[in-house]
């Protein structure tokens, strides 16, 4: 998935923590997606390596760990370390519904890609070698609807967000 359909459930979990800034949940959300960046600039990632290090199930649920761990450390909160936590193992699922997506395809000029011819998954259970799922979303409907699909997420993140604030705005 991308950015807006994370970045929706990051919107969606601040009432379940309000002492956690935005800002953190949003990073929470794009945890694995920033991960894969810096891994693949490191070389341990991209290309045949595929990204088992950033998008695996098992390295997932390991971020997923360290994210509540240090984030109730900083919050001195379990419940704002098990948000955090469950905010960026959200990426994974997100992006099992959605990966494999026929980004390699994308215009970015015509906002196009070429969906519907068969694309192998590319999220590992494991590591490199393991057995890779993704459910296939993305290569099932055009980058058009996969965009007006984030946008309506992200509009609904943000209502129960702005309804929140409302809540503890109201005397
Ligand atoms: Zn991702």
């Amino acid at each position: 998935m991308g950015i807006f359909g994370h970045s929706a459930v990051a919107l969606a979990a601040k009432p379940l923590s309000p002492r956690v800034p935005l800002g953190v949940l949003l990073l929470a959300a794009l945890t694995l997606d920033i991960l894969a960046i810096a891994f693949g600039i490191a070389g341990f990632e991209g290309g045949v390596k595929g990204i088992p290090w950033s998008h695996g199930l098992l390295m997932s649920i390991l971020w997923f760990g360290v994210a509540a761990l240090a984030g109730a450390r900083i919050f001195h909160s379990a419940r704002a370390g098990m948000v955090i936590g469950l905010v960026v193992l959200s990426h994974w699922l997100l992006d099992l519904v959605s990966h494999p997506i026929p980004f390699s395809s994308f215009s970015w000029r015509s906002w196009h890609w070429s969906f519907g011819h068969p694309l192998a998954p590319d999220l590992p259970l494991l590591f490199a070698g393991s057995p890779k799922v993704g459910l296939g979303l993305y290569n099932r409907i055009s980058a058009a609807e996969a965009t007006a699909l984030e946008l309506v997420l992200l509009l609904m993140g943000f209502a129960v967000y702005l309804r929140s604030i409302r809540k503890h705005a109201a005397p």
